[in-house]
């Protein structure tokens, strides 16, 4: 191992016991240096050099060989090292290199000796998603999950391209008013990133049964970016996910927040152990949004962007494991007008459940329709 210190960490001198790596406030890390040690082996972790000749160029040393390994092993668990003697980019081509250099840069964050920032993108590229809903929010994430590389996108709507829509639905401009969605936004998204593999499906969902053969087990996530009809659809995605064990995520914009929340099969509770939980409440509010007026849509760009961002990159926290994720199992809001992000309780597990419990699924699994 040839070990490379991040030199996109700035090392600050805080005093003469203390240094501090990194200079973000939730990427930093103060470190107890007394006996400067640490000072006199970060330039020397240059890549070019094996641990042996760093321990050799260093004068005056007043540590051995093996408490060396031990400080890079533990710079290295940090997230501070990579290691030079192996090509971090090996799993990409050179125009791969180029085009996603700066996700590159952003997943080298994340890597170590063990795993090369390329491997992040590489799994991206392998990656199959599906998005349904081609609105405000289906488009943004259109866009955003082209931009990351995601090797093979499923979309799917109804609707055609309306003058109203263009204030927020950022795949389609005027000139294509009256045009099917999909197909417009197969157009855009295939010229946006010729690699990847783009499929568009135009149909109306209107039964979970319409989503049999569109939700299956070859998926590695769902982005549920429809609202028509309201809860019930979110039930049906829930359903065949649970079923084909694929993750999902949900949204929603609303007048002054926006919403979502994931479901990660076997790993969190399932919507429907959320709407078990709020039965006493969900016909009521079922019957309030039959009452309400569905159509008055008050979303803005700048809202569902950002509603838009919070689920990519919380589909990022799990697919690709980089932090914690923060919606799996629970709602988070997202106030626009404070800009302020709030939990709703986690949802329980319920053994019992419908769609994911043990028994459910050895019963499915018994008895095959
Ligand atoms: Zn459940």
């Amino acid at each position: 191992m040839k070990p490379k210190f991040k030199d996109f960490y700035p090392v600050i001198s805080i005093d003469s016991q203390t240094i501090q790596i990194g200079d973000e406030p939730n990427n930093a890390y103060e470190i107890t240096d007394p006996d400067g040690i640490l000072i006199k082996i970060i330039p020397l972790l240059n890549g070019k050099l094996d641990t042996k000749q760093i321990f050799n160029l260093i004068e005056e040393r007043t540590f051995s060989f093996l408490e060396l390994e031990n400080i890079i092993k533990t710079l290295d668990e940090i997230g501070l090292i990579e290691d030079s003697s192996i090509d971090n980019l090996k799993d990409l081509n050179d125009w791969q290199r180029v085009r996603y250099n700066n996700n590159l840069n952003y997943f080298n964050v994340f890597s170590n000796t063990n795993k090369t920032k390329s491997s992040y993108q590489k799994k991206l590229l392998e990656t199959k998603v599906l998005v349904l809903g081609m609105g405000g929010l289906g488009s943004n994430l259109l866009m955003q999950l082209s931009g990351l590389g995601i090797g093979h996108i499923k979309f799917l709507d109804c609707d055609e391209v309306e003058l109203k829509n263009l204030n927020r639905q950022v795949l389609y401009s005027e000139r294509y008013i009256g045009q099917p969605k999909t197909k417009v936004g197969f157009e855009r998204l295939s010229d946006f990133n010729t690699t990847i593999n783009y499929e568009m499906i135009d149909k109306r969902i209107s039964s979970a049964e319409d989503l049999e053969n569109i939700i299956t087990k070859d998926l590695d996530f769902v982005f549920c970016a429809a609202d028509n009809p309201p809860m019930l659809i979110n039930s049906w995605v829930n359903e065949l996910c649970v079923k084909n064990n694929v993750p999902f995520i949900s949204g929603g914009v609303g007048l002054t927040c926006g919403s979502f929340y994931s479901v990660k099969p076997t790993i969190s509770p399932c919507l429907e152990c959320y709407y078990t939980f709020i039965k006493d409440q969900f016909g009521q509010v079922l019957d309030a949004y039959d009452n309400s007026n569905n159509d008055y849509n008050a979303a803005i760009l700048p809202n569902i962007s950002l509603v838009a961002s919070m689920m990519t990159t919380d589909f990022l926290r799990i697919h690709l494991q980089i932090a914690e994720p923060i919606s799996l199992g629970k709602k988070v809001i997202v106030n626009f007008l404070t800009s302020e992000t709030t939990f709703e309780n986690p949802w329980v597990n319920n053994s019992q459940c419908e769609v994911c419990s043990i028994e459910k699924s050895m019963a499915t699994n018994l008895f095959p329709k």
